[in-house]
């Protein structure tokens, strides 16, 4: 799935940190994100020296930083990136001591606590790469563009290779979504500041704490047992035209397996048993976190359309699955519909 890029790790324990020159940077504007200029279909992150070397960010230790290191790194990711001199867990696990001056109110930047503005924000490592989220404003932007760098969907991002940077881009698209989202209180309309020991922002006028946001979500795979069919459906109104699975979002109040059994009966008006947990999926362009499930019908195999969120849904047979390469935790549900190993997954 679009998370499983093994044997590198993804950590996103939450830290302070000054971005080094070679770490990379993360520029997005609208729903897309700031890439190197390239048609090898390679995906490069600007590093941010390169940002540097542009004059579009800059700080006195990081400049200090940069004037070490040697001029021959280049602007994008290469096999031979160089690495930090100490590992990630080491650079990143040190924390800002006290607060020494009150937040400023007047730009829409954010800040830490002590008052200090984030033009590089920490958000996690793949393997031994650091990535930062830049926020830097549209006349920088074009400068840039202008350049070896280019602006692409994050959607589009999964026709490029390889998986990990695919990973990073999207990932950072969620961080980004929520920063860019809390920017002001939701209560009092002050500013909001970022905290000093984890990943949240608070408001320095009345204490309102925002966490980072997920949307939990459930994909359900239906079998009827009696005919040995798999369900699927279309959705309406999205671009995406290939066979999905039953979905839906929680509701506040219910449990995932609650949301199971209200999902089928909304969308199709069919009661399902025997449900089977399978796995989880973060999913960034909507922040949802998905959870995937198994469940054999339960009685009437009629289907009663909800078309306000389906365009049809309709009974199958497993080898009529579609079979693509796809990172998406449907995809793979589907996999295991084909295959007839759904019931390997104990019911809950
Ligand atoms: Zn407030």
């Amino acid at each position: 799935m679009f998370q499983d890029i093994e044997p590198l790790q993804f950590s996103n324990d939450f830290a302070w940190a000054d971005p080094e020159p070679f770490d990379r940077v993360l520029i997005y504007r609208g729903s897309s994100v700031v890439v190197a200029n390239t048609d090898d279909g390679v995906l490069r992150f600007p590093s941010y020296q390169a940002l540097l070397e542009a004059g579009v960010v800059g700080s006195a230790v990081v400049a200090a930083s940069a004037a070490k290191l040697s001029q021959s790194h280049s602007m994008s990711q290469s096999s031979s990136q160089p690495q930090s001199a100490s590992a990630p867990s080491q650079r990143f696990s040190s924390q800002p001591q006290g607060i020494s001056a009150q937040p400023q109110r007047t730009s829409s930047l954010p800040k830490r606590m002590d008052g200090k503005h984030l033009q590089a924000l920490f958000l996690f490592t793949v393997g031994n790469t650091a990535y930062f989220r830049c926020e830097i404003n549209d006349e920088k932007l074009d400068e840039l563009l202008q350049g070896p760098l280019e602006l692409v969907p994050v959607g589009k991002l999964r026709d490029r290779s390889p998986k990990h940077r695919v990973f990073a881009g999207m990932v950072g698209y969620e961080y980004h979504q929520f920063y860019d989202t809390h920017r002001f209180c939701g209560r009092c309309g002050m500013p909001l500041v970022h905290d000093l020991v984890e990943r949240m922002v608070r408001c320095p006028e009345c204490g309102c704490m925002e966490f980072s946001r997920l949307f939990p979500a459930v994909i359900v795979g239906i079998v009827d047992r009696a005919t040995d069919k798999v369900l699927v459906s279309r959705y309406a109104g999205r671009p995406f035209k290939n066979y999905a699975l039953i979905a839906g979002f929680c509701e506040m109040g219910e449990t995932v397996e609650q949301t199971v059994h209200r999902e089928v009966r909304e969308e199709v008006g069919l009661r399902v048993a025997n449900v089977r947990y399978y796995k989880s999926q973060p999913w960034p362009p909507s922040s949802s976190l998905l959870f995937g499930f198994f469940c054999d019908l339960d009685g009437d195999a009629q289907l009663r359309v909800d078309y306000h969120e389906l365009e049809e849904a309709e009974w199958i047979d497993r080898a009529d699955l579609p079979v693509d390469e796809d990172y998406s935790l449907t995809r793979e549900m589907m996999d295991v519909l084909r295959r007839g190993e759904e019931t390997l997954f104990p019911v809950l």
